[in-house]
């Protein structure tokens, strides 16, 4: 049930304000890097034509040209077979200007994702998707950490808020957001519950969190029955709602939500009812401009990192 008041309390966490900060801190790591002759380099290949793909790579690239990093974007029909894409990659692999190798996902169903995420370089892994790169993860050894659950620490640590200790409940499980991000939060010493879609009276479970993290790809699914009062809660979800229908099942205020259909022909809602949070947390992040520019900043994190790994120890400061 929502509660009778419209209190409206919760800090907003500011991903789009940390993110640009991190990318302020890279610069001067890029200058660096620049000064030793070395422009990192990232090769973002995508596949077929998948709209929010397209939109992701595209900000990927963005991003590159803005730190003055070098990029190159590697455009693939939908029809490309596991063997071409694998031979895309072993060209990647191999050519000195190139330090960040990203695969965007989801891939065409024809396409072996395990395979294809196994032939690039792990040096150059800058998804943190290679297992030596999870294995590294898992042990707590250096690494290259996916970018989603990095930014998430980001988020946390700059914010201040405490995790060793507390309570901390990932909704979702995948190999890219949940099952990493419970790690990163592991060896911070939090206490981890990890839920999925066979979880048994989620609302209860996810109550006890002090941490409530939500990346499940189902708009508006935390309400405000699954937030303890005061948590902080983490909104990794990016749902795009197109129907008038579907906007009314998520807004409370739909009169608003509904002018927004209208003048924008879509309304962005993560995977927390985005009102209740509001109530309820102590502090969230909001969809958008959470955790999505942290996801794109830890990405160049990453790629500024590799060129300098890759290097071995001469360039390190
Ligand atoms: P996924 O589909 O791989 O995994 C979803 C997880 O949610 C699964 O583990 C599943 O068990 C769980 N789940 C599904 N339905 C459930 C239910 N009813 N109750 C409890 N758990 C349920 O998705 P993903 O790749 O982890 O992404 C999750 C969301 O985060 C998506 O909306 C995606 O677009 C978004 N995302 C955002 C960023 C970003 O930068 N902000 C990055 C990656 C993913």
């Amino acid at each position: 049930m929502r509660p009778e008041k419209n209190r409206l309390t919760a800090k907003t966490l500011d991903g789009a304000q940390i993110a640009a900060t991190i990318k302020d801190e890279l610069k001067q790591e890029i200058l660096r890097l620049k000064s030793c002759g070395v422009t990192p380099g990232l090769a973002a290949v995508l596949v077929g034509r998948n709209p929010a793909s397209e939109i992701y790579v595209r900000n990927k690239v963005k991003a590159c040209e803005a730190l003055g990093l070098y990029s190159e974007k590697i455009e693939l029909a939908a029809s490309t077979s596991s063997a071409e894409l694998l031979d895309v990659i072993r060209q990647l692999n191999a050519r000195d200007t190139i330090d960040g190798i990203l695969v965007q996902l989801p891939l065409p169903p024809q396409i072996d994702v395990k395979k294809v995420l196994l032939a690039v370089d792990p040096l150059k892994d800058v998804d943190g998707f290679h297992p030596v790169n999870v294995g590294n993860m898992v042990s707590g050894r250096p690494g290259m950490v996916p970018c989603t659950p990095a930014g998430i620490i980001q988020i946390l640590e700059r914010s201040q808020v405490p995790i060793a200790g507390c309570r901390a409940v990932v909704i979702g499980r995948s190999d890219t957001v949940g099952k990493p991000l419970a790690l990163l939060l592991l060896h911070r010493n939090a206490t981890i519950t990890i839920c999925h879609s066979r979880t048994r009276d989620l609302p209860s479970v996810a109550r006890e969190a002090d941490i409530l993290v939500a990346a499940i790809g189902k708009p508006a699914l935390v309400t405000g029955d699954f937030i303890k009062p005061g948590a902080v809660v983490i909104d990794v979800g990016i749902n795009r709602l197109t129907q008038p229908e579907e906007v009314r099942a998520v807004f409370h205020d739909v009169d608003s939500a509904l002018a927004q259909l209208r003048a924008k022909g879509s309304v962005l809602v993560g995977d927390v009812q985005p009102e209740d949070v509001r109530e309820q947390a102590g502090a969230y992040t909001p969809v958008p401009g959470g955790v999505g520019p942290l996801t794109i900043a830890m990405l160049m994190v990453n790629t500024v990192r590799a060129a300098r790994e890759r290097r071995g120890t001469a360039l390190h400061p």
